[in-house]
């Protein structure tokens, strides 16, 4: 046997894996917020020829020749991001969506200077300052979060935070809030106090895309997102931002922050860009919103507490104390009935982060597949039945059959 041979002769533990990892995406309901099926294309890219190549650098100004072809790759994604969400200027080469974050922080901030950004127990990411993280360590980060009896961003607090500490950065965006996030109040906010409004649009890029969720483009100077989740591209990330701030974000990502761009990764970018623009994304998009409604809607018909009442973008927050079932419990059921959410803290949660009150749920991936609010009242039927009875087994194998059941209806793009 050669080391040269395909992927089942050279290793066929891993091979087997993957079949395995194949199947259960096809076969199981995917409602984890964050995920989704990338598209075939972007696949083919990420395994392509590109990933051998070396380009530290940007287009025009690299340290190693043979650029013929990366060059162009990069170029066609920076143009068509550019034009797609109408900035000045996108930075391709962030490793994923905390990297990005991170060199956002290195093009502004230096070890110390104070920002702030929402807490994860309100349903901000780590990135944006939480204590465990090297945002939350290497700066001075303050942390608003969400009103107690409405659940809704507490403005008055972020401006109140932001007069108090006068931050170099104030970030929004967020990974567990389930509406509208108001670009331009945070604007007003960071005008106020002279800091940088950044956007971290990683869970709804592909909303924003498509113009189902409003763009912070013209109230945050530096939006930052991952590529994979609601923009269905290669797992990766980017920086967008206006004219003024595009030496500093490049300098922060190469040479700062990382070395080689991973050349794979931007064709699939490239090619997620491209088809964002297409009418068959904005329907996509739309779906994934009507989705979540949906699903939000025969939740609460099944008397599920979901957080804020409702949806309004491809996430649901639902607080299980109610049903007194833990978060953990219910999210373990529901995997086994063939249906995968993660369990997450609900705002003010008084249980433990690794064993918290809620579960949280999201539509793209099931969107990708075709699925659309007549499958998420069935799926929110099942989860309902799962919730109210997390031990009984046989509802549990029943639900799992028909899940898959479903599941053979809407084939999973590219696995
Ligand atoms: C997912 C996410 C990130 C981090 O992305 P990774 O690719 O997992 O590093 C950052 N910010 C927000 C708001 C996210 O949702």
């Amino acid at each position: 046997m050669s080391n040269d041979a395909e992927l089942s002769t050279v290793d066929p533990e891993i091979f087997d894996l993957i079949q395995k990892e194949d199947a259960r995406q096809r076969d199981k309901l995917r409602l984890i917020p964050s995920e989704n099926y990338a598209y075939p294309a972007v696949m083919e890219a990420c395994g392509s020829s590109l990933n051998n190549k070396y380009s530290e650098g940007y287009a025009g100004r690299r340290y190693y020749e043979g650029q013929q072809n990366i060059d162009g790759v990069e170029n066609l994604a920076k143009e068509r991001l550019q034009q797609l969400f109408g900035v000045d200027h996108a930075n391709v080469q962030p490793y994923s969506g905390s990297p990005a974050n991170l060199a956002v922080y290195f093009a502004f901030c230096k070890p110390g200077d104070p920002v702030l950004g929402m807490g994860l127990p309100s349903g901000g990411h780590l990135t944006h300052g939480w204590n465990v993280s090297i945002s939350g360590k290497f700066f001075d980060a303050k942390q608003y979060g969400v009103r107690k009896d409405d659940l809704l961003i507490d403005f008055d607090e972020v401006a109140s935070l932001a007069k108090e500490h006068s931050p170099k950065l104030i970030w929004c965006g967020a990974t567990a809030y389930p509406r509208v996030i108001d670009f331009a109040k945070f604007a007003q906010i960071a005008e106020d106090v002279g800091a940088i409004l950044v956007a971290d649009i990683s869970h709804i890029s592909g909303l924003v895309a498509a113009g189902v969720h409003p763009s912070p483009v013209g109230h945050a100077g530096v939006i930052s997102s991952t590529t994979h989740k609601t923009f269905r591209g290669p797992r990766g990330g980017m920086i967008l931002c206006d004219a003024a701030h595009k030496k500093a974000i490049d300098r922060a990502v190469f040479p700062g922050l990382q070395g080689g761009p991973h050349n794979g990764t931007t064709a699939g970018i490239a090619i997620a860009a491209k088809l964002a623009m297409t009418d068959e994304f904005k329907t996509y998009a739309q779906r994934i919103v009507d989705d979540s409604r949906a699903l939000a809607e025969t939740l609460m018909g099944g008397g599920v507490d979901v957080v804020t009442g409702g949806s309004d973008n491809h996430l649901i927050l639902c607080d299980l104390t109610s049903k007194n079932v833990p978060g953990k419990v219910a999210a373990q059921a529901l995997d086994r009935a063939g249906i995968v959410c993660n369990y997450n803290s609900v705002p003010f949660d008084t249980r433990k982060p690794f064993d918290p009150s809620g579960i949280r749920l999201g539509t793209p991936a099931m969107a990708a597949r075709g699925m659309g609010p007549a499958e998420m009242k069935q799926v929110g039927q099942w989860m309902t039945a799962v919730i109210d009875a997390p031990d009984d087994d046989a509802t549990i194998e029943r639900i799992a059959g028909e899940v898959t059941a479903l599941c053979q209806q809407f084939p999973a793009p590219g696995v």
